[in-house]
């Protein structure tokens, strides 16, 4: 399903013409029962108001204020479901009969669940009823998805993805081309006559990259190759799927997120990789790996692996021998929310910072409730929520500041953009890297 526009004001599927107000409940219902389970409900009615999840909000946590306590976040749903969907007075005719796209309270949800929600999860373990507001919001951006209320940047990338398989809408000639550039580029230190392997078949590792790196950011993605090839992996760049991104899956759309990892997904098919390895990228990887089965109601027979986990195995099996304190510390480490605390991905990363630094040091909290940089859920992508992710970086800044880091190392292109603005906005003097940056350059060769 294509999508168009609309920041904070109603808008309308593409095609379509203004459903009546019964046509728009009635759409809504259908995406409530897809959406809802036992366990959704269970969340829903379970808050005790203890107001526990508030400290575990980076939102919160950056600015005071009642509206950022994720308990609040769900009143604003309730209320909805209640007022159109209550299982008793819809069937007495007592539902709200007005018409969703003029009722202030989706307004107010829209707010809640695209732009004061990053969807991280960390709320989740600190509630003790087990309620994940992340998860919650989710709903709610499906039900707003359902009225094509949507934050412009998350709109045209997954449009261009629908249309061409990347989001960036490159061709394959360009990938070809590019991927043929940065061979000859890195020929001095592989060694004459080397080759990048573009639909290689049987091969053990199919690495879907990040289309950004391939259009802007070459010598990030040279490090990447850099790194599968000094590894001596049987691996191979595919034309049939080089993005590992899906911001369909952030606008709350199960089938469009279907649709775009379908291409990395059909590509290790056709190539018949052994497994599929994925740029650093925290919701492509969260939705490859963690979402997808669910979605398509199947079990997957092969593994699927953030870049950081692999490098973590070569280095394990002394297939990357790295040289130590090459840039300057403290280092630390920030956990991307769908890698460590959705993805259990935690020890890996710090493996390899070890491996790299003498001089490492943990934020505080760290792991599993790191917090969240502020520019998850789909926040970068959409330039007009810039003052809003600066805004709530600021718990991460003082995170940072806390360990006196002159490095920080992450995971994920969206977390080091933002932990980049951070500095910035903050007035912190790091510099932020990429863990594929840090082990390429300490590559002993
Ligand atoms: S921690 Fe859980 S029970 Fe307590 S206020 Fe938050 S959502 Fe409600
Ligand atoms: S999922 Fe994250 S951003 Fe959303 S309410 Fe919970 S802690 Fe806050």
């Amino acid at each position: 399903m294509m999508t168009t526009h609309i920041d904070s004001k109603p808008g309308l599927t593409d095609g379509e013409s203004a459903l009546s107000s019964s046509e728009y409940i009635e759409k809504l219902r259908r995406i409530f029962d897809k959406y809802t389970s036992t366990k959704f409900f269970a969340m829903i009615n379970a808050c005790v108001n203890c107001g526990a999840c508030a400290k575990a909000c980076h939102y919160y946590c950056s600015e005071e204020k009642p509206e950022h306590i994720p308990a609040n976040r769900i009143k604003i749903l309730s209320k909805i479901l209640s007022d159109y969907f209550h299982p008793i007075k819809s069937k007495i005719g007592l539902g709200k009969s007005q018409n969703p796209m003029d009722n202030p309270d989706f307004d107010a949800l829209y707010k809640a669940a695209f732009e004061k929600c990053t969807i991280c999860g960390n709320c989740a373990l600190a509630c003790p009823m087990g309620i994940n507001t992340g998860d919650i919001m989710y709903m709610a951006r499906a039900l707003l998805f359902g009225l094509g209320r949507l934050p412009s940047g998350l709109i045209d990338p997954v449009n261009t993805t629908l249309e061409t398989g990347n989001y960036l809408g490159l061709d394959k000639e360009d990938f070809i081309d590019t991927i043929e550039w940065l061979a000859e580029e890195m020929e001095e230190d592989m060694g004459e006559g080397f080759t990048l392997p573009i639909d290689k078949m049987d091969t053990e590792v199919l690495y879907i990259p990040h289309p950004l790196t391939l259009r802007d950011l070459p010598f990030l993605l040279m490090d990447e190759l850099k790194i599968l090839s000094a590894a001596k992996e049987n691996w191979t760049l595919s034309t049939h799927g080089f993005d590992v991104a899906n911001y369909a899956f952030y606008q709350g759309s199960k089938e469009n997120a279907a649709q775009v990892a379908g291409n990395p997904l059909a590509a290790r098919k056709i190539i018949n990789a052994k497994s599929l390895a994925l740029a650093p990228c925290g919701h492509g990887y969260r939705v490859l790996k963690h979402e997808m089965e669910k979605i398509l109601g199947e079990r997957f027979d092969f593994p699927i692996y953030t870049f950081v986990e692999l490098i973590d195995q070569y280095i394990l099996d002394g297939r990357l021998v790295l040289e130590k304190d090459l840039f300057e510390g403290p280092v630390t480490y920030h956990d991307p929310c769908n890698i460590g605390r959705r993805g259990g991905v935690i020890e890996p990363p710090r493996r390899v910072i070890r491996a790299l630094t003498t001089n490492f040091v943990e934020m505080t909290p760290t792991g599993v409730h790191n917090y969240c940089c502020g520019g998850g859920g789909g926040l970068a992508s959409t330039g007009s929520l810039g003052h809003i992710r600066h805004r709530m970086g600021k718990i991460k800044a003082d995170q940072i500041r806390a360990t006196g880091a002159k490095t920080v190392v992450t995971g994920c292109f969206n977390c080091k953009n933002q932990i980049r603005d951070i500095a910035k906005n903050y007035d912190l003097d790091y510099e932020v890297k990429s863990i594929v940056e840090v082990v390429a350059n300490a590559i002993k060769l």
